[in-house]
């Protein structure tokens, strides 16, 4: 962002250079109402980048004003995922610390004349409310006198009330022909135990009366937004004014971003989740950023990723493309290399003396040298992809092994093929090869020309590993229900081996294997060698 120019950063260079703030102050502010998924990315990018070009702060903010659907689950894996972002926020705010204070200003706005007490129904608040071609009605309570609010709002406050009965509302114009200004609620009655403040309070602010006071309070200079916010702008000014808040936040409304056929609403992704359609919130599938670190997703690459999009002031949808290309090319240069066989074939070097093994030391990757080596194992009998043989070769452009052709391994030496075994049915079970102790990797050989390269695991030494492959877990069928678009036969599971050296492989390591793709550790269930795969080689490498 530092070089980047988009609009919102002009506006902040402007209130510098003005000396209207001598400091920028953002906030990011999350509901805890779910986990953080790739579209709180570039919110969260944005502010705390934003903020640090003019060397400034950011808050993290949990918005929980809405007490039936918060929790502390998500309070605590909000902050862990900002974290894993790259992120420290400045201050750690809850919004319902500030319920006191939102509470005296709401008074202050009834003995201003400026709110009342409603008891129309939310049927009738909705039929009062008139559209955007005909201009509202006034509520027959909205002249109520300041004295009878005051004690009807406290009678609220004090759990007199069911639910719905009564709300709060701002007395503005419900004639304006921005809807949000027809007398909106401010305050309404919620028995619901709230994750901090228990069971203190059973009035609680709306949104568009809370937000603008939360900034104030904490004196955020601009409070950007998404830009479904941009309506409510007049609503957020009136409120910061009329309540008498020392300190004037600027709220600025930017794009969301959203990703070709990914469903990023927390309500959406909490269904799955609910619905036990998914293994949690984190599973591997979920555009989640709890899910995409479990995928193998890099903080590096999502970064990239989401500078990449910009900033403007329409909201974008990008393809998954793009997503990927940002992760694999953090991949291809901080990813240790090694090999791993998914649909393993035997093939037995039968001119190798029995028994014997030699471990060969190689890097982990050849431009890489501060990524260290590692020994890899070769002897008589190794595995090879089932789908890098063939008995005959079909054309020229077959790269691999074939009867009485030769292949170099990666890091070894060039067997060639020369028989084959079969079971009963006819499948090759094994391949009959020799090696030539000239070939070997590095002495420089090149006498002959290999027919490829393939890559193989030395079978005595190789350990298990479990693979999971991920297809979209939507289908991209989108005249169907959300409901009915999860594709639960998203996620395959295919064992296979890995060489020796990756005995000791710790959570979320990341390795390409060689002509492969891109994995990562998952150790979540437990399981030591469990490779999720982040995503595949470019398409092209085949
Ligand atoms: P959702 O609709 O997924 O539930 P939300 O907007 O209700 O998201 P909040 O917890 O209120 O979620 O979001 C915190 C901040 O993240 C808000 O400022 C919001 O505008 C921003 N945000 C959420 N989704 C996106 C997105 N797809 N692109 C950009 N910003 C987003
Ligand atoms: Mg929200
Ligand atoms: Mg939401």
């Amino acid at each position: 962002m530092e070089n980047q120019s988009n609009f919102i950063k002009t506006i902040m260079e402007d209130d510098i250079n003005s000396k209207k703030h001598d400091g920028i102050i953002t906030r990011f502010p999350p509901e805890p109402n779910g986990f953080l998924h790739i579209g709180h990315a570039r919110a969260i990018i944005t502010n705390f980048e934003l903020a640090k070009v003019f060397n400034g702060k950011t808050n993290l903010r949990y918005d929980d004003t809405n007490p039936s659907k918060e929790d502390d689950v998500y309070v605590k894996s909000i902050l862990e995922d900002v974290r894993w972002l790259g992120y420290e926020p400045n201050n750690i705010y809850f919004a319902s610390s500030y319920f006191q204070e939102m509470f005296d200003r709401a008074i202050l706005l009834i003995k201003k004349g400026l709110a009342f007490v409603d008891d129309l129904t939310a049927e009738q608040m909705a039929e009062y409310r008139g559209n955007l071609l005909e201009p509202g009605k006034e509520s027959p309570y909205r002249n109520r006198s300041v004295e009878e609010n005051l004690e009807l709002f406290m009678n609220m406050a004090n759990g007199k009330y069911k639910e719905g009965e009564k709300v709060l509302r701002a007395k503005i114009d419900m004639k304006s022909p921005n809807m949000n200004l027809r007398d909106p609620a401010i305050y309404r009655i919620s028995y619901a135990h709230h994750h901090n403040t228990k069971d203190k309070w059973c009035v609680y602010p709306m949104y568009d009366y809370a937000h603008p006071i939360e900034d104030a309070i904490e004196g955020i200079t601009h409070s950007l937004c998404s830009l479904e916010f941009e309506d409510h702008r007049p609503l957020y000014d009136w409120v910061v004014k009329e309540t008498e808040m020392p300190k004037i936040p600027r709220q600025i409304e930017f794009g969301r971003l959203g990703i070709e056929n990914t469903v990023m609403s927390k309500r959406y992704l909490k269904f799955l989740v609910d619905q036990r359609l998914v293994t949690g919130w984190d599973d591997p599938r979920m555009p989640t950023l709890s899910g995409v670190r479990r995928r193998g997703y890099t903080p590096n690459a999502l970064r990239n990723f989401i500078l990449s999009t910009g900033l403007s002031k329409v909201n974008s949808t990008v393809s998954k493309d793009m997503l990927e290309a940002a992760i694999r090319d953090d991949l291809q240069n901080n990813a240790k290399r090694a090999m791993a066989i998914i649909d393993p074939l035997k093939v037995t070097i039968t001119n190798y003396p029995e028994g014997q093994i030699e471990y060969l030391t190689v890097p982990y990757h050849s431009e890489k040298p501060e990524l260290g080596e590692r020994e890899i194992a070769f002897g008589r009998t190794i595995y090879i992809e089932k789908e890098d043989f063939l008995e005959e070769k079909p054309n020229k452009k077959f790269k691999r092994l074939s009867l009485n052709d030769e292949v170099r391994l990666f890091h070894a030496y060039f067997i060639k093929a020369y028989d084959v075994v079969k079971d009963q049915e006819g499948n090759i079970i094994e391949v009959l090869a020799t090696y030539d102790k000239e070939t070997k990797s590095g002495s420089g050989f090149d006498a002959r020309k290999p027919n490829g390269t393939i890559h193989f695991v030395e079978q005595t030494t190789a350990l298990e590993a479990t693979f999971n492959f991920f297809d979209e877990m939507l289908d991209n069928d989108e005249t169907k229900k959300l409901e009915d678009r999860f594709n639960s036969d998203s996620w395959h599971i295919v064992n296979g081996f890995v060489e020796s050296s990756l005995k000791d492989v710790l959570d979320l390591e990341k390795f390409q294997f060689l002509r492969k793709g891109y994995f990562s550790v998952d150790q979540k269930e437990g399981k030591k060698l469990n490779f999720n795969e982040v995503v595949p080689l470019k398409s092209s490498y085949k």
